[in-house]
């Protein structure tokens, strides 16, 4: 068997919410040159586990952008949709460890607790206490439940190549969180931490914006045994009001025609420093300029206009 250790493999995991944009272009780019400045492999992901936000003909825009960007990925790309299985013998495996619990709450409930004071609200939505954690599988309509984990009172902490130390209690930072949904959807942290583990990633490179949910998946590494991969969280590009560039704050879509401009916009954006001839370099000129002076450490956390 390979070693997890010896071997660079980073990946770029897109979600097809929509077209490429400037923000994930730089998730791109640093993931791949750190694989590459590393003789690693580079893997692309498509993660369209929840379905109900995949917009038609996203994942193949992204990869028409990706490649006329010149970007070159190794092995064959991974659809989530395509790995249920693989999701659910995870789910079981944490079943049969009696880690998991069936959720009856309903959103509305979960909202009015938190109006009322009995539960907190965190960054990202109420930090469940654990209400249904006695639930028996056995004992509730199976149609009508989300499965969450039971987090432990444990602190979780790792070294980020970027932003350094983290740490999170996850019990109080995170609370018991969902790990299927109650539309049968398996949740973002269980499929990512699988499929990391399935493609046999050693690095992490990603944005800033996931930077929190990095303490869940070291959790969930730990419940279903596997290796844990180094983690370097990207600063992420913030309009005027403090908003992340998104899909959902209207990013343009970097389109079809490679433009090298824009790659190197995103090159300084990450600290480097391309001389200014090379805004009339070739795209291959560019990749070897990029390739050649890489380097992750010069990249600042700090959050950009
Ligand atoms: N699919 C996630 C996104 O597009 C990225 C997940 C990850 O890199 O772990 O935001
Ligand atoms: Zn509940």
């Amino acid at each position: 068997m390979q070693s997890h250790t010896t071997l660079y493999r980073g990946r770029f995991a897109p979600s097809p919410t929509g077209p490429l944009h400037k923000g994930s272009l730089i998730a791109a780019i640093a993931s791949y040159l750190e694989a590459k400045k590393n003789n690693g492999k580079w893997l692309v992901r498509m993660e369209d586990v929840d379905e109900l936000r995949n917009v038609k003909g996203a994942a193949n825009s992204i990869l028409h952008s990706l490649e006329a960007f010149g970007f070159e990925w190794d092995e064959s790309i991974l659809y989530q949709t395509q790995r249920k299985d693989a999701y659910a013998d995870a789910l079981q495996n944490l079943k049969k460890q009696k880690r998991v619990y069936p959720c009856t709450c309903s959103r509305k409930s979960l909202r009015d607790k938190a109006a009322s004071g009995l539960i907190t609200t965190g960054q990202f939505g109420v930090i469940y206490p654990g209400f249904c954690s006695n639930n028996a599988f056995t004992n509730v309509n199976p149609e009508d439940y989300s499965i969450r984990i039971k987090t432990p009172e444990q602190s979780y902490s790792f070294n980020d190549e970027l932003s350094g130390y983290n740490i999170q209690n996850l019990k109080i930072d995170s609370g018991d969180f969902i790990i299927r949904r109650r539309d049968g959807l398996f949740a973002y942290q269980l499929a990512v931490v699988v499929d990391d583990d399935f493609q046999n990633i050693s690095h992490i490179v990603r944005g800033s914006d996931l930077l929190d949910s990095t303490a869940r998946q070291l959790f969930l590494q730990q419940c279903l045994k596997y290796p844990q991969p180094q983690y370097a969280h990207l600063p992420l590009i913030v309009h005027e009001n403090g908003d992340k560039l998104s899909k959902q704050t209207g990013a343009k879509s970097i389109g079809n025609k490679a433009d090298i401009p824009l790659l190197i916009e995103c090159l300084k954006f990450l600290g480097q420093k391309p001389p200014e001839l090379l805004s009339h370099a070739s795209l291959d000129e560019f990749w070897q300029w990029a390739k050649n002076n890489w380097q992750l450490s010069i990249t600042s956390t700090l959050q950009k206009k």
